[in-house]
């Protein structure tokens, strides 16, 4: 549909409850308690975005957001749980203990949520920059990207309104964008990224038309800003659908403009090795989230750049840098280039170098300094980190099964096995800090 067919045309399709799959068992109470009250209210309330999308296609949605045609200050005065935030474009939070319920007025024009609040109207390339208007639900739908984000599920009688044809492409699997693709992509080019995230989650394909501008437009990311980029790299890799996310990425050519020097690295000498490696990272993350276990973004970044960091570091050790040393230098190197694309906040990019760092100390397994690393507080991550490169053909088997091992054994045996003469247990788990030494390359 196009832009201006929708304008001139805003009636929405009604799908009435007996036609779609929604069922009100699969709502948050808190939605509903506050689409009802809403209601009560006298106003219009629906759920829309990823909740509606959500439930038509039998996923779990990760949050319900509401839209209604209430003024922030009514909204907030019907809540007492709620408050606004945002500063020009204001929304509701209303909050049950952890859950949150995001209620936003219905708007006139727009461009997605809290996008570059404080800059003046349309950027030069396009971007919309502004907008403080409210308006109609049928206005609404320009502040959605994809047609199936678009659908709104009405509390009044529990009808989907669709204006944009959303279950047609949910039915179709295909996400396109609504209105002109180029003109929404250049409005706000992190939907480049949305359509992918989106596509790997769900496993849609792009529509034709929303797809074949996204290569020529890529450069546009250039102009996002690094921590926008950084929350949406964390929303593609730490989804559970990372290696997805990666193809599909790649073969956009949007990957470039998240990690540009790891895609360097991918096009270079032994681009094979760094490919395996990278997806192999990824799919242990995929796994883990699959499983519920915690995953981070510091684990990510040392995927993601361990490929490039270990290419700078060996260059520095042939210009006779010490390998320790060559590490943190190539580590600063590429964690500050890295930051000119997506930022890496210092909470994730120390220890990452740290875990980093720390992969040279599992070739010495003699010794005391080889049995204090076990209790260093990074040795979990730096030992996943390890056992990663040894299923990449990167650190001996051997080896790897041998750090495995030796955290399994009882105090007393780990003398033995670090071949420490007569270490008790009580000194080796004595408590007391030990200082990170230079030559272990943590330092600086
Ligand atoms: P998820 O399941 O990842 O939360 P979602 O569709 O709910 O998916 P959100 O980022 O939570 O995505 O955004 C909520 C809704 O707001 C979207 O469904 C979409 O309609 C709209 N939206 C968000 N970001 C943008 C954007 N950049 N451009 C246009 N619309 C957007
Ligand atoms: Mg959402």
């Amino acid at each position: 549909m196009k832009q201006s067919d929708t304008k001139s045309h805003p009636s929405p399709t009604v799908i009435p409850r007996s036609d779609h799959g929604i069922s009100r068992a699969d709502i948050s109470e808190s939605a509903l308690k506050v689409l009802y009250r809403l209601k009560k209210a006298g106003y219009a309330a629906f759920i829309v975005g990823g909740g509606v999308r959500d439930l038509l296609i039998s996923q779990h949605p990760k949050d319900f957001d509401i839209a209604t045609d209430a003024l922030p200050d009514e909204i907030r005065s019907l809540f007492r749980n709620s408050r606004l935030i945002g500063r020009r474009f204001r929304l509701a939070h209303v909050r049950f203990g952890r859950e949150i319920i995001e209620v936003a007025t219905f708007r006139a024009s727009g461009d997605g949520d809290g996008i570059d609040e404080d800059r003046e109207h349309h950027a030069e390339s396009g971007r919309i920059l502004r907008d403080n208007v409210y308006g109609s639900i049928a206005e609404d739908i320009w502040r959605r990207d994809f047609t199936i984000n678009a659908l709104y599920y009405n509390i009044a009688d529990f009808s989907v309104w669709d204006y944009t044809s959303g279950m047609a492409d949910i039915e179709a699997k295909s996400l396109r964008l609504i209105g002109d693709p180029e003109t929404r992509y250049r409005e706000d080019p992190v939907r480049m990224l949305r359509a992918v995230r989106f596509a790997a989650k769900l496993g849609f394909t792009i529509h034709e038309s929303s797809a074949s501008p996204i290569s020529s437009l890529a450069p546009l990311l250039k102009d996002v800003p690094a921590a926008r980029l950084f929350d949406e790299v964390l929303k593609l890799f730490q989804s559970g659908y990372a290696v997805r996310s990666f193809e599909l990425l790649d073969e956009h050519g949007l990957f470039e403009y998240l990690f540009p020097a790891t895609a360097d690295r991918l096009r270079g000498p032994d681009a094979d090795h760094a490919r395996l490696f990278i997806r192999s990272g990824l799919q242990n993350t995929d796994q883990r989230v699959a499983e519920g276990k915690p995953i981070t973004p510091m684990f990510l970044y040392a995927v993601m750049l361990w490929p490039v960091i270990q290419e700078h570091a060996r260059v520095l050790v042939e210009e006779g840098l010490p390998d320790a040393q060559a590490m943190t230098e190539a580590c600063y190197r590429v964690v500050g280039e890295q930051q000119l694309a997506t930022s890496l906040p210092k909470r994730y990019g120390i220890p990452m170098r740290e875990i980093l760092q720390l992969q040279y100390r599992f070739e010495n397994r003699r010794g005391a300094r080889a049995a204090r690393f076990l209790e260093h507080k990074r040795f979990r991550a730096a030992y996943d980190f390890m056992v990663l490169r040894a299923n990449c053909g990167e650190v001996d088997e051997e080896l790897a099964n041998w750090w495995t091992e030796v955290q399994e054994r009882t105090a007393a045996d780990l003398n033995q096995a670090f071949g420490i003469g007569k270490r008790s247990s009580s000194s080796r788990r004595g408590g007391r800090k030990r200082r990170r030494r230079a030559s272990a390359g943590t330092s600086a």
